[in-house]
């Protein structure tokens, strides 16, 4: 069963404008992870091949367990360097978002963007699409934005350009963006894309060891004592929930992305079908929360943080103190405690 309803036209358009793009931008959301910047670069790789320089912007930093990825050094950081943002979304004449349904997920680029007004592709599988785009490629339904990505290449004229990069950079998002084929992954079409993916010659044993076998001893460290002291249970609201203060992350000389999958942990003790992390930044609390079954975890983060996502997995953040934040959760749990399975 094809993802993607878009008619015939949505294809040839997108094989247009890729062809005549002198240069593209390929925006991911704030802090990418796996699936973002793995969409972003199969496209970029598509470019490449086109013999076309587009550039991957991303609002900040990305896990270093994604900087080996093909093109990942060439990856433009917006909040680095505004000015050169400005600069190369003023001279884009294609831009592409990837893996995310709202203009304030590009953080600093969201209040720049409207500098220029080229077409706009949106490859996305979050509820409600941002609807402004020129073409909108789009299910809810699939594993990832990578998914997304590789039917609509597929689709358009670029079948042929799927090469070995490409097909890595597609995997890494379907992967990561289904914990390794544990969640969101129940539809064939996933498997035949990834067979299409390893006969095009990816080695996924040792994808999945540069991406989750990466790991410095630091974030090991703070993994154990997370697990160990900060995770309480709420046995009453099968929900469980961790926070981590500035303090305890510098202690362990956290980088990006070593809290990435923390929030994944409670989930895995008996009973227990929502879990959440609080974590603090330099001026506001991130929260990451997620459920299992048929509690929408997404309400709570676009009702209480300022945030979204999908049914399972959601976030958003507090600007405020960490118990407050802590406070607002589990009041907001326990409002719907008859909704948890
Ligand atoms: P994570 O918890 O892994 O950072 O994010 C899980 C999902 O929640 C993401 O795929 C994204 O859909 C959503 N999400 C996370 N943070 C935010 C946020 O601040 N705003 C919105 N709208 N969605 C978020
Ligand atoms: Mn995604």
């Amino acid at each position: 069963m094809p993802l993607l309803k878009n008619k015939n036209e949505d294809f040839l358009k997108l094989s247009n404008l890729f062809r005549t793009a002198k240069q593209p931008i390929i925006i991911p959301h704030e802090n990418p992870d796996g699936d973002a910047i793995g969409s972003a670069l199969a496209l970029y790789n598509i470019f490449l091949q086109l013999g076309t320089q587009a550039t991957v912007l991303s609002p900040n930093n990305f896990p270093k367990f994604l900087k080996w990825m093909p093109g990942a050094n060439d990856v433009v950081i917006a909040n680095r360097d505004l000015d050169k943002a400005k600069d190369i979304i003023s001279n884009s004449d294609l831009i592409i978002f990837v893996d995310f349904n709202e203009i304030s997920r590009m953080a600093a680029i969201s209040t720049i963007i409207e500098i220029n007004k080229a077409p706009i592709i949106l490859f996305d599988h979050h509820p409600e699409p941002i609807t402004s785009s020129e073409i909108l490629f789009h299910n809810i339904k699939a594993s990832s934005t990578a998914e997304v990505v590789y039917e609509a290449l597929i689709k358009s004229e670029f079948k042929s350009l799927i090469n070995q990069q490409v097909a890595e950079c597609i995997y890494v998002g379907i992967m990561t963006d289904t914990g390794s084929f544990n969640f969101n992954s129940s539809q064939p079409n996933t498997y035949k894309i990834v067979s299409h993916l390893l006969n095009i010659g990816i080695n996924k044993d040792e994808i999945f060891d540069k991406i989750y076998n990466n790991f410095s001893f630091d974030r090991m460290r703070l993994l154990g004592y997370m697990l160990n002291k900060k995770t309480l249970v709420l046995p009453e609201l099968k929900t469980a929930y961790i926070s981590l203060s500035k303090e305890e992350l510098k202690e362990y000389n956290h980088t990006t992305g070593d809290t990435e999958g923390f929030v994944n942990y409670p989930l895995s003790i008996e009973g227990i079908k929502i879990s959440a992390i609080f974590i603090e930044r330099k001026n506001y609390i991130k929260i990451s929360l997620r459920s299992k079954g048929d509690f929408y975890i997404n309400q709570i983060a676009s009702e209480f943080f300022n945030g979204g996502g999908h049914k399972n997995a959601a976030g958003g953040d507090y600007k405020g103190e960490m118990n407050d934040a802590i406070e607002i959760f589990i009041n907001a749990i326990s409002q719907r405690k008859n909704e948890i399975e």
